[in-house]
């Protein structure tokens, strides 16, 4: 398979899973279909991915890098039973860095914020 086919099968699996997976979800989600890509590919082509801007990396959430296709903007949500990760619009406070600069007199250059509780699968699970 050409290199750069496996590339777009990696980035095609990350955008069918709005769940911000870690390189050996996507290995295990991309691999019944496409058994000849390694763990090692996939690693190797997210890591590049995120290198070149495409997708991101999203440390911090919890003890995973996981990886997101949505570039823009943007605030997560992280189900505490079923460790889905969840985009928050970004529009739902675009002043707050604002804000926060005005109220105090640190300038700020990127924020990361995460919510966390329990999302509307789990919800209607119980
Ligand atoms: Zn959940
Ligand atoms: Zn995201």
């Amino acid at each position: 398979m050409k290199y750069s086919k496996q590339r777009e099968i990696i980035l095609e699996t990350l955008k069918q899973n709005m769940i911000h997976p870690t390189a050996d979800q996507v290995y295990a989600l991309l691999h019944e279909k496409n058994p000849n890509i390694s763990l090692a590919t996939v690693y190797r082509n997210l890591n590049q991915l995120a290198d070149m801007n495409i997708i991101r990396k999203v440390t911090g959430l919890d003890n995973a890098t996981r990886f997101d296709h949505n570039t823009h903007k943007h605030h997560h949500f992280v189900c505490s039973k079923c460790h889905k990760v969840y985009d928050i619009p970004y529009n739902i406070a675009p002043d707050l860095s604002a804000q926060i600069e005005a109220q105090t007199s640190v300038k700020i250059e990127s924020c990361d914020i995460t919510f966390r509780g329990v999302c509307p699968d789990c919800m209607t699970k119980n």
